[in-house]
């Protein structure tokens, strides 16, 4: 990571990470976003909650936002869905997916890691809400990750 000028993630890192959410939207309803906290914070598990609403995450029509968020600093890694999809998955769906991820990480896979979770996460979305066509179906959130030349 040290050769990256600006960013967490290079260019050519946040295209395919970008490409992955937009993939999987398409077979969804549901909307995906990463976050990428670069300064330190106090509390990641708090953080990650006030990041969720700024991006206004909570405005979905289907209450069906997930956000994958990683804090450089302190080395956090949380996945966290609005209620709608929350009522739907099992209790152990985001732990699994969490494992998926990190696994990854732990290797310094880290884009890899976030693809890998971004589809496991659009195969869960793809059946609980599918996608509701062209029309009907209108990209809620941007696919840009947040935070990321923070
Ligand atoms: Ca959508
Ligand atoms: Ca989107």
């Amino acid at each position: 990571m040290s050769e990256q000028t600006s960013g967490f993630f290079s260019k050519e890192e946040t295209d395919e990470i970008v490409n992955a959410i937009v993939a999987a939207e398409k077979r969804t309803s549901g909307e995906i976003r990463v976050h990428i906290e670069q300064t330190k914070v106090e509390d990641a598990s708090k953080r990650v909650v006030q990041v969720f609403e700024a991006l206004n995450m909570h405005e979905t029509k289907l209450r069906n936002g997930v956000l994958f968020y990683i804090g450089v600093e302190d080395h956090s890694f949380f996945i966290i869905g609005d209620k709608g999809i929350n009522d739907l998955v099992d209790g152990d769906f985001w732990n699994k997916t969490k494992d998926v991820v990190i696994d990854h990480f732990k290797s310094g896979q880290m884009k890899e890691g976030l693809v890998k979770g971004i589809e496991k996460v659009g195969e869960k979305l793809s059946v609980l809400f599918p996608f509701q066509g062209e029309e009907n179906d209108t990209d809620e959130l941007s696919n840009e990750i947040s935070g990321n030349n923070g």
